[in-house]
């Protein structure tokens, strides 16, 4: 069993919370926030410009695709980060999520991957998840 100190805690809270902002900032790049639903984004759409040829367009697609999944990809570590900082203010931080699993997260893997939400023993059962 480990048990996470305060201080513990509070440094991981500051990792996730530096890394929220980081991710923050890189969805507004090319995303702007959607002002309806909170920590819901929207890729901006290229603008199709009359004089493009079609291959110009068919490239301007292809990056609105790749932008689509990084921005998703960007809002499924957000959510985990959230997610994270939740269990840190509900003491439940550093457990696995997996159901009928309540090991502790190694510290090692947490200060890599703050918003680690599994044990290594239940990676290979999630592991479609991104990052998990
Ligand atoms: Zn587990």
């Amino acid at each position: 069993m480990e048990k996470f100190t305060k201080e513990e805690l509070e440094k991981f809270k500051k990792l996730l919370l530096e890394k929220k902002v980081k991710i923050e900032r890189e969805l507004e790049r090319f995303a702007k926030k959607d002002p309806k639903l909170g920590g819901d984004y929207d890729t901006n759409f290229p603008d199709f410009g009359s004089h493009q040829s079609i291959d110009e367009g068919a490239l301007e697609v292809a990056d609105y695709e790749s932008s689509l999944s990084l921005e998703h990809n960007l809002e499924l570590q957000l959510k985990d980060i959230d997610e994270a900082l939740e269990r840190i203010e509900n003491g439940t931080y550093g457990r696995c999520q997996q159901d009928g699993c309540d090991d502790f997260i190694k510290k090692e893997r947490l200060e890599v991957l703050p918003e680690a939400k599994y044990c290594m023993k239940c990676l290979p059962n999630t592991a479609k998840h991104i990052n998990q």
